[in-house]
């Protein structure tokens, strides 16, 4: 019996390597799975090959397979060609298990902006999984597949895998390819890895990075190094005061990431207090007007012409504003209005251009703290999972659920979440941030604080 819940995506591979099981055998195991979670928007049939099975979210496109983003305006539309990241994991000979949930455009917290209906939380299915990618999430820890691909513009790899107990990496913006994958706010977004451990994490993250000719932002990047080490001695960790006691995060979420700092120094690392004060108080905003500004261009090539639906109208003109009307929910919709409001003219210096400069000043508070630091360490989230519907009446309340992620996304910096505890019986996210191209040292402090915490990804009802 392969135990979909606990098996790694490591011990599956050696498993299909050492010819114990077949990769049809595992594909079976994970795609026999009933999706109570309503993770996936698409499942696969087995592809065959040998390799082992991914999940892939659906903003990603994938060739010969439906890829919607979450919305009714890209319904029906079948990619003819793969996104660079699909086409690496294929060569790499990983099999599509389905296409996972992801709010509308990947704009949301928490999947409830998904035009297919919200994911669950495999810990509580009356929380969500987080969002965007909560799909991915929610499939890697409720045991229907044992790794995952995400994209994330301002937290929605990191978050979702703090709200379900699972690691997940942003990468440095560059390290991976967007070709082929549904831009939101293309300054922003990055694919990166869901996974059960940061070894699987790092694993995947090396078969997905690296320059691609495809996306002219992406550059080469160091080699992977699938971490090993067990202490952190020498590792310097910076605790931003701002992002460790913001107003919003719950004294269970807080307790926890505490003591997951009181075990790196155990570990042998060196804490001290560091200072990113503008980061904190204006990054929510800042980011509210960047990425709406760039999603408005990048929505507008959604014409009712090219892609998916289409709605009957008399003329062209009318047809293309049907279309939107029919085709966008209501969070890409306000989206569009704020982006297309803060770039117009007359108001594009005040909104759009000042928050440009309000970006420089937050890359550079980070890379004044990165003078003394190696790393820094914050709560993932403010929040363990909330309760489905609790937030979607309040966009702001939303919003405010990413102030902890957002700041090194602004950045362009990569971060880790690892799970570091349990709060109301609900997984605490410990988010991991360093320089540009640090991936390495994330991995292995990563791998380091992993072991030593020890936590059961399992969640307790399934167990
Ligand atoms: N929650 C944030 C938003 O709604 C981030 C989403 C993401 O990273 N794609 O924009």
């Amino acid at each position: 019996m392969i135990d979909t819940l606990r098996l790694t995506a490591e011990e599956a591979w050696r498993l299909v390597d050492g010819r114990e099981i077949s990769g049809a055998e595992l594909f079976a195991a994970y795609a026999g799975r009933e999706d109570d979670l309503h993770a996936y928007l698409h499942r696969c049939d087995d592809p065959g090959g040998d390799g082992i099975p991914i999940a892939i979210k659906d903003v990603i496109g994938t060739k010969g397979v439906p890829t919607t983003a979450g919305s009714k305006i890209l319904e029906g539309y079948v990619p003819v060609f793969d996104s660079t990241v699909a086409s690496r994991c294929k060569q790499r000979g990983l099999r599509l298990l389905g296409k996972t949930n992801t709010d509308e455009f990947a704009m949301g917290s928490s999947t409830e902006n998904s035009a297919f209906g919200p994911s669950r939380n495999p810990w509580d299915p009356t929380r969500v999984p987080g969002g965007s990618g909560g799909g991915s999430a929610a499939a890697v820890t409720g045991g229907l597949a044992p790794w995952a691909l995400g994209s994330d513009t301002g937290g929605s790899i990191k978050q979702p895998s703090a709200l379900c107990g699972n690691v997940g990496l942003r990468p440095t913006y560059g390290t991976v390819s967007r070709y082929g994958v549904v831009a939101f706010a293309s300054s922003l977004d990055q694919v990166g890895p869901v996974a059960k451990t940061v070894r699987d994490c790092a694993f995947l993250y090396s078969i997905i990075a690296g320059r691609d000719e495809n996306d002219s932002t992406t550059v080469e990047v160091p080699t992977v190094e699938l971490p090993g080490a067990e202490d952190l001695t020498g590792v310097r960790i910076g605790v931003p005061k701002e992002m460790n006691e913001a107003e919003g995060i719950e004294p269970g979420v807080s307790a926890a990431v505490r003591r997951a700092i009181e075990l790196a120094e155990s570990l042998g690392a060196e804490v001290g207090e560091c200072s990113l004060p503008r980061s904190v108080e204006y990054g929510v905003a800042c980011y509210y007007l960047v990425a709406p500004a760039e999603a408005s261009s990048n929505l507008g090539r959604y014409d009712g012409v090219r892609y998916g639906l289409r709605s009957d109208a008399a003329d062209f003109r009318e047809m293309l504003m049907q279309t939107r009307h029919d085709g966008f929910g209501d969070e890409p919709k306000r989206r569009i209005m704020i982006g297309t409001y803060a770039l117009s003219s007359g108001y594009y210096d005040a909104y759009y251009g000042t928050a440009q400069k309000v970006r420089t000043v937050i890359r550079r508070e980070h890379a004044d703290v990165f003078e003394s630091f190696d790393l820094i360490v914050s709560p993932t989230s403010p929040t363990v999972a909330f309760k489905i519907g609790e937030k979607v009446d309040n966009p702001l309340a939303m919003y405010l659920n990413d102030l902890l992620t957002i700041p090194s996304c602004m950045a362009g910096l990569p971060g880790l979440n690892i799970p570091c505890g349990l709060s109301e019986g609900l997984p605490v996210g410990l988010q991991l941030i360093g320089p540009q191209f640090s991936e390495n040292t994330l991995f292995r402090a990563g791998h380091a604080l992993e072991r030593a915490l020890g936590f059961d990804s399992v969640p307790e009802r399934l167990r």
